[in-house]
């Protein structure tokens, strides 16, 4: 344990790409659960092809820059590989979605997210790597041993893996607003983290309280506390 986890979030690397991942989950694999987005109650799949699976592991330090361009070529070549890869890892995050929603109170959602996890695990091999980023600080990389495709998942399912262990769900929280679908790890001292980011739903929500008091006062009758 005491792996600390850092995005690189938007790096030399892809400037020139419109920003699309919030890495606000506090964990990678609950980053990864929340490629599974919506905006305004609309579900958008930020997984869209296998070049934004790469980007994401990149953009979360995980992959490096060279081996990202590397998957990226290997995936022209191997189209179908790469389609195969970017099914799969949806199918990964589905059964991450259920641990992190569902988790804590769900031994099915537990043991059929371990099911998920051993299965990934079975059936692709890693090497580490410890390497020195440009910045002065190091970085964890996972360097895949065979099948390349079925490898890229790893680091987000040791991930999912260490929340079980270190025995985290009870800590995994869905942001307060309903038409929000992102999770993240509560990790404030106080536990009382309640969404995703407060630049977006936080704000919202405050300004619709905002709101709802103004009209209140407005027409005269008692401001409803929450
Ligand atoms: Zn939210």
């Amino acid at each position: 344990m005491g792996v600390t986890y850092s995005p690189a979030g938007f790096d030399d690397h892809v400037i020139g790409r419109a920003p699309a991942f919030a890495y606000v989950g506090e964990r990678l694999w609950l980053d990864f659960v929340n490629t599974d987005d919506a905006r305004r109650g609309q579900r958008v799949d930020l997984l869209r092809d296998f070049d934004a699976l790469v980007d994401f592991l990149a953009d979360a330090a995980v992959l490096d820059a060279e081996r990202a361009s590397g998957m990226r070529r290997r995936a022209h070549q191997q189209p179908a590989g790469a389609t195969a890869a970017l099914v799969d890892a949806r199918r990964t995050r589905a059964a991450l979605r259920a641990l992190a929603e569902r988790g804590a109170h769900s031994e099915r959602a537990r043991l059929d997210a371990l099911a998920e996890i051993n299965r990934v695990l079975g059936r692709s091999a890693v090497t580490r790597r410890v390497e020195a980023r440009d910045d002065g600080t190091f970085a964890r990389m996972f360097v895949p041993i065979g099948d390349a495709f079925a490898a890229l998942i790893i680091p987000v399912i040791e991930s999912a893996a260490d929340a079980l262990i270190a025995g985290e769900l009870d800590r995994v929280r869905r942001c307060g607003d309903p038409r929000c679908t992102r999770v993240f790890l509560d990790d404030t001292r106080n536990g009382r983290r309640r969404w995703c980011e407060m630049a977006t739903c936080g704000n919202r929500a405050k300004a619709a309280r905002w709101r709802e008091r103004h009209d209140a006062e407005a027409d005269g009758t008692a401001p409803a506390r929450t």
